[in-house]
């Protein structure tokens, strides 16, 4: 199996359309801080990430209600330069006024002064355009340095594109993994016309994919794990950034060893035959 020697390895970029190259492989934080039992170990693994590359840490203050921002601002300190912090405001504050102060929760409990890339973390009642102006808004105090959205489906999509704020989107976080590839039918493409890179959460599929026996079978005879293979799936697209969540350093050594997999055309049409992509168009799939 490869990547369990911690060893230091070239990490892949993705670039936003904005010309900021960041990591193509972040670390995903639901669920981070919900055990007190669990946190050194959690904090451990979140500075092996940042020592390892991936030093995109995605969160939310709805993850843990803020618990695993705080934990992630503890993990920082004193190198908050060296990461890249991907947060989200619930789309019930995403109001011109509550998402400004969303986001001055959040600096808070991150114990910084800007976060990197800001998005609306679904569509609510909220409209649209109100939460894009509010985004563009914080970017212009210098609040947050980048905006996006997550879980907007291409009407969505079409819509934001239609208002100035829109213009601004660097990034769509949604749903993407192996099992779950309806996007590919047209909201990828779309974003692709728009250098608009895809950030692909839940990429093992919440651990579905790493006890799929066909994936095990694969990843068996190819040398690599279930969750390796999962990821280098991912990663074989250069617009694509996984944010895969691990609570121990094992794991997350485990999941960095995708990074030196390269999967060949023929090991990509096998994966393809175990997991179709899409034939016509799906609804947004979300968790
Ligand atoms: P995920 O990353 O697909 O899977 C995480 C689960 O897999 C955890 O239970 C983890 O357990 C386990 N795992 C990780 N590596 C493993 C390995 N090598 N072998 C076996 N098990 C492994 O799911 P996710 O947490 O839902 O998604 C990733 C991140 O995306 C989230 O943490 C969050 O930051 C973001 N997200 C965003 C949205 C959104 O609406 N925008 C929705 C969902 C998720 P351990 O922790 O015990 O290792």
């Amino acid at each position: 199996m490869r990547g369990i020697s911690g060893k230091t390895r070239r990490m892949h970029k993705v670039t936003l359309p904005v010309g900021e190259r960041v990591p193509a492989f972040g670390l995903g934080t639901w669920h981070v801080g919900d055990d007190a039992a669990k946190r050194s170990e959690e904090l451990a693994t979140l500075r092996l990430g940042i020592d390892s590359g991936a030093t995109l840490i995605d969160t939310a203050e709805m993850y843990g209600e803020g618990k695993a921002e705080e934990l992630i601002g503890e993990a920082i300190a004193g190198r908050r330069d060296e990461v890249f912090l991907v947060s989200k405001v619930y789309p019930h504050n995403a109001t011109r006024r509550g998402t400004a102060a969303a986001c001055e929760r959040s600096l808070r409990r991150l114990k910084t002064d800007r976060i990197d890339l800001y998005l609306l973390h679904w569509r609510g009642s909220v409209p649209l355009e109100e939460s894009l102006d509010a985004l563009a808004s914080l970017r212009e105090a210098g609040k947050i340095r980048h905006y996006g959205v997550s879980n907007l489906d291409r009407g969505d999509m079409d819509e934001a594109w239609s208002v100035p704020a829109g213009r601004g989107i660097e990034t769509d976080q949604l749903l993407y993994n192996l099992a779950r590839r309806g996007i590919e039918w047209d909201l990828v493409p779309w974003l692709r016309e728009r250098r608009i890179p895809v950030m692909a959460y839940s990429p093992l599929e919440q651990a579905g994919l790493v006890r799929n026996r066909k994936l095990a079978d694969f990843a068996r005879r190819n040398e690599m794990t279930p969750a390796q293979a999962a990821l280098a799936w991912l990663l074989a697209r250069d617009d694509v950034i996984v944010i895969p969540k691990s609570s121990t350093r094992m794991r997350l050594q485990e999941n960095l060893g995708a990074l030196d997999v390269k999967l060949t055309v023929g090991q990509l049409a096998e994966l393809d035959s175990m997991f179709p992509p899409p034939s016509g168009p799906q609804s947004l799939e979300m968790l």
